[in-house]
């Protein structure tokens, strides 16, 4: 399909290429200097002790769940309106999830009173999300959580550069998690990150990131270590050199590309203003990242005809997202779950495009687009 504006775009250009190629010149690929130099320059951004790469977001969610002991019998409390990965990361442990709707039409991040309601004495954590990369009421959830005694996890995948009260996301909880998938604000292709500001979960995260083995091959190589143990039941989630320099360049782009995604939120938020759509987020916390932008069709509006009726005008749309709780297999699991605000959420949710090089007349084709397909409709 070749579209006018596209959901999503890379922000890649020759800087890209060069550092790949920089890397192949180098002939080593895998965990060495460039993945360490990237986990300190995401540590500097985000303000965080340990960042840790790994493969992607999904590994992340699921080593942070099994460093805070998350296991057979446990329950975490995840929000249903967030990527599969989220919950998924929790049933990888032999753990169950308990499902959270969000605060409502203004706000799809989960609602704090959520955890009061679904906490049960099995209940050992809370994964939040900072939807589209708007930041969660994270003092209310901290506050419940010390009220239920639960860890705090914060899935970022939306939200890398985002803050709240002057401190990163990823790092108000426990552990935070990003994605570097590529359509995310960071891209490397799959890619992902854990932070922490806690000793003990970095040295966890770390020998499970790679296998329970107590050294590295990038150690032995240079040297520093000649054996080494396996003292856990570890995984292969490493990350290679090649999306590490990927993460490197797109690093130091992000807080401009931040900056211009919130420019063109700005702009769809005046140009939709009285169009008939609901806006989320007008008045956000803190500073958000604009991952994507969501809206919500006015009653009546059939969704799948308005969709059909953007791809017409060649305006990719999205849907973020079917909620978890209705999907087959947690439906299998779990029965007939009702979250009603998630539900009415996301039955009218839209996701317009979104990129930081858009531009203005983009933006402008896209509400305009929006306005006629809501006539038609
Ligand atoms: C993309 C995404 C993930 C999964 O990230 P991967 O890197 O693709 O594993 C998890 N949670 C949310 C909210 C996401 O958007």
């Amino acid at each position: 399909m070749d579209w006018i504006v596209p959901l999503a775009d890379l922000e890649y250009n020759e800087e890209e290429n060069r550092a790949v190629l920089d890397v192949l010149h180098s002939r080593w690929l895998t965990m060495g200097a460039v993945t360490q130099a990237f986990e300190a320059e995401f540590a500097a951004l985000s303000g965080a002790k340990h960042a840790l790469t790994v493969s992607n977001a999904t590994q992340a969610l699921h080593l942070a769940c099994l460093a805070v002991g998350i296991g057979p019998g446990d329950e975490v409390i995840t929000p249903s309106l967030s990527f599969v990965a989220t919950s998924n990361a929790v049933l990888y442990c032999g753990a169950d999830v308990r499902l959270a709707d969000i605060h409502g039409e203004e706000d799809f991040t989960i609602d704090p009173s959520e955890i009061g309601r679904l906490a049960t004495p099995r209940t050992k954590a809370v994964i939040v999300m900072h939807y589209a990369g708007y930041p969660c009421d994270m003092q209310a959830i901290l506050a419940e959580a010390r009220k239920h005694n639960l860890r705090v996890i914060e899935d970022v995948a939306h939200a890398p550069g985002g803050k709240l009260d002057g401190q990163g996301l990823g790092t108000i909880g426990e552990i935070g998690c990003f994605s570097f998938f590529s359509n995310k604000n960071l891209s490397t292709g799959e890619g992902g990150m854990l932070l922490t500001g806690d000793d003990n979960l970095a040295a966890r995260l770390k020998l499970m990131r790679s296998h329970g083995m107590t050294t590295l091959t990038y150690d032995r190589h240079r040297g520093h270590a000649y054996s080494y143990d396996v003292v856990d039941l570890g995984y292969n989630y490493r990350i290679d050199e090649i999306r590490s320099a990927l993460g490197r360049v797109q690093l130091a782009k992000l807080p401009g590309n931040n900056a211009l995604r919130k420019q063109w939120t700005e702009l769809y938020q005046k140009l939709l203003a009285g169009s008939g759509v609901s806006l989320p987020f007008l008045n956000p916390r803190g500073e958000p990242s604009y991952h994507i932008f969501p809206m919500l069709l006015p009653e009546g509006i059939e969704r799948k005809g308005f969709i059909d009726r953007m791809r017409e005008k060649k305006i990719q749309t999205s849907i973020h997202y079917p909620p978890t709780h209705l999907f087959t297999y947690y439906r299998q699991r779990y029965g007939a779950i009702s979250l009603p605000r998630t539900e009415a959420v996301a039955a009218r949710e839209v996701t317009l495009p979104l990129y930081p090089s858009m531009g203005q007349e983009k933006v402008e084709y896209v509400a305009a687009a929006v306005r006629e397909c809501l006539e038609q409709g």
